[in-house]
């Protein structure tokens, strides 16, 4: 059945479009299911130069992201700054405290994890089993995985993938894990540009935290955080 792109697949209310891979380590990991070949011939290059890519994320659905969000919002788990510290949230507005969460967290419905398309990657061969990992830019520019951040940057693109938080774009804050698979993330993205008012009714009856205050501003939101990517023909 060809693959055909729906509001609820944009907006990650459903789970129709994506398939668990099959590798014993990446059991739980849910993924687009045309771009599935094209991670794991990734992946199979990879190995020949020493990588053993893992996705630590893979589809995330509303539901799981509006948890996110919410625990955020109510103070029950952190949102952290840019130099990674605990903001305080007690004395925010509800838009004050929406724009901390997203610097790192996306409002549920605009996550590009809700495609399938999207993926959070580290490499199993450069830690040990027990390492935590963190998934802060670090690791991946000075840490362990910075010779999967180079690979990446050098040969992601000929399996249709790109890094679109490469680059502090002054949004969302950079992420040297998050690899988008190009092809089919470019359509989600068109369709929630085209159809903003997809977003904003289904946000109108969900139970988010600060919801007047990101519907007043959604325009803004949409701008800054979630269309302001770094393209994926200027990767470096
Ligand atoms: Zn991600």
């Amino acid at each position: 059945m060809p693959f055909k792109l729906t509001k609820e697949q944009t907006l990650g209310t459903t789970d129709q479009h994506v398939v668990e891979l099959s590798q014993v380590l990446s059991r739980g990991t849910f993924v687009h299911r045309e771009m599935a070949d094209a991670f794991l011939l990734l992946q199979q290059e990879a190995k020949q130069a020493g990588f053993d890519i893992c996705i630590a994320s893979g589809f995330r659905n509303f539901e799981r992201q509006l948890a996110i969000w919410n625990a955020k919002f109510n103070n029950l788990r952190p949102a952290l700054d840019r130099q990674q510290q605990v903001i305080d949230m007690t004395n925010l507005t509800d838009w004050e405290k929406a724009q901390a969460i997203l610097t790192y967290s996306a409002l549920p419905g605009t996550s590009r994890h809700h495609w399938g398309t999207d993926i959070d990657i580290y490499d199993k061969n450069a830690v040990h089993a027990d390492y935590q990992l963190q998934l802060v830019p670090s690791e991946y520019t000075q840490g362990p995985f910075i010779k999967l951040s180079k690979w990446i940057m050098a040969n992601s693109a000929k399996f249709g993938f790109y890094l679109p938080y490469q680059s502090d774009n002054a949004g969302v804050a950079p992420e040297p894990w998050h690899l988008s698979y190009q092809p089919l993330s470019s359509q989600y993205q068109d369709a929630l540009q085209q159809n903003p008012q997809w977003l904003i009714d289904y946000l109108s009856t969900s139970d988010i935290g600060g919801k007047q205050a990101i519907i007043d501003n959604i325009e803004q939101i949409l701008s800054h955080y979630v269309f302001n990517i770094t393209p994926a023909d200027r990767m470096i």
